[in-house]
């Protein structure tokens, strides 16, 4: 039997962070995940995008934090991240686009957003070349940025590893083990470990791990792809997103790295659900055609690689995080839905806080808004 005070399934996004903030209170952690290394589950199909530019108070508020993490982690840790502040900017074409991106400001702004709506001209400033043609303005949030998802995840592991976790890779956790109706532990096909409390951060896969603890859960996988091209010049930083809906799908988004590649990602409608992660046919033709229509001088440029994987869906596009009301000791921290890698270091902080009885005023916000307990009935304008 191996004992800790708490054990973590999955060192992914949202895992890894929660350690690393579980090993900053002191609290003896272990954590398992079924890959031989971190990440290896949905964090590296992230196109690395950070955002505290969201529609409601709970993921502005815990963006906000990511962000402070993000930015300050080379400085503090001495990691280079490529962390890029290049803001996040949202064109308008639509009258209906540009009425909702200004109805969301005053809340944006209540919440401490430094974004406002600018003039065509200044957005062409912002991303030289892009279509002028029906061009309305858009929101410009210059604290928002970007970073590479592996080297994040390998310099919090590390910082973890440090802080005296315990990881153990290659090991899938099949049951979380019950007294009582008390989680006491969890076994995989190698081991047992025990600890009172068990975060389930196994993302798209934390339905099948609740329900070995009897519980069912609101998660559900749904297909993403993802692509890179060669390097060229930078020629701007932003992430630059068009909610516009297309044929076939809802919107897209893509931004120049630091190494000077274009990476970008779309939408599918309707949601490809399921777990399969097999590149389609039809998302290269379907995302450059848009995204060389808004910026037109992308024509040329030659795409290396694609990939697919998956966003762990709830049902109103918000995060699933606290306790489990069914079993004491089971506490969520899953359903980030596309924004884990933006959401996961202060997911990671507020449920290290939420198991040593330490919670704030803040996490409050939070913990009400992502609730397992909500109903789930309203939507998340920006998700
Ligand atoms: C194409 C694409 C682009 C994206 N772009 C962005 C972006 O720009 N910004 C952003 O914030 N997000 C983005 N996302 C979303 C982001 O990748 C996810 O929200 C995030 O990775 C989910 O984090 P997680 O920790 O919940 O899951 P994961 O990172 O997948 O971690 C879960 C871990 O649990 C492990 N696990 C699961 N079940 C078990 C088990 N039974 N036993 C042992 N281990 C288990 C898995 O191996 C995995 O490592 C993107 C996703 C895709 C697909």
């Amino acid at each position: 039997m191996k004992k800790s005070d708490v054990v973590i399934i999955g060192a992914g996004s949202v895992g890894v962070p929660t350690a690393m903030a579980l090993g900053e209170l002191g609290i003896k952690t272990r954590v398992i995940d079924m890959h031989p290394s971190p990440g290896q589950g949905e964090n590296k199909h992230a196109i690395g995008g950070v955002r505290a530019t969201h529609s409601s108070p709970g993921k502005i508020v815990a963006c906000r934090r990511s962000l402070e993490i993000l930015a300050t982690w080379q400085n503090l840790h001495g990691d280079n991240i490529e962390w890029l502040k290049g803001g996040y900017l949202f064109p308008a074409y639509r009258k209906s686009d540009e009425k909702t991106l200004k109805r969301l400001l005053p809340v944006q702004n209540k919440y401490g957003l430094s974004i406002d709506f600018l003039k065509p001209e200044e957005i062409q400033q912002i991303l030289p070349g892009i279509n002028p043609k029906g061009l309305r303005g858009g929101t410009f949030s210059p604290e928002d940025g970007s970073i590479s998802p592996l080297l994040t995840i390998n310099a919090f592991y590390r910082r973890a590893v440090d802080l005296g976790v315990i990881f153990h890779f290659g090991e899938r956790a099949s049951q979380i083990e019950l007294k009582n109706g008390k989680v006491i532990g969890v076994k995989t096909h190698l081991n047992k470990y025990t600890a009172p409390v068990l975060v389930d951060a196994a993302g798209p896969f934390s339905p099948e791990l609740s329900l070995s603890a009897g519980v069912k859960i609101p998660v559900v996988p749904d297909s993403h792809e993802g692509a890179i091209t060669e390097s060229v010049q930078p020629f701007f930083q932003c992430m630059v997103v068009d909610i516009r809906p297309g044929p076939g799908s809802k919107n897209f988004y893509f931004y120049q790295n630091l190494h000077g590649q274009l990476i970008f990602c779309i939408t599918p409608d309707p949601p490809i659900t399921g777990t399969d992660k097999g590149e389609t046919a039809a998302f290269l033709p379907q995302v450059c055609a848009r995204i060389v229509h808004l910026l037109p001088r992308l024509k040329n440029l030659r795409v290396r690689r694609t990939w697919r994987g998956l966003y762990p869906m709830t049902p109103d596009g918000s995060p699933f995080v606290g306790h489990n009301k069914q079993v004491e000791g089971l506490l969520h921290a899953t359903g980030m839905c596309g924004q884990g890698l933006m959401l996961g270091p202060a997911i990671g902080e507020v449920v290290a806080r939420l198991i040593a009885d330490q919670v704030t005023d803040a996490d409050q916000v939070i913990l009400e808004e992502f609730s397992p307990c909500r109903k789930f009935e309203s939507q998340e304008a920006l998700k």
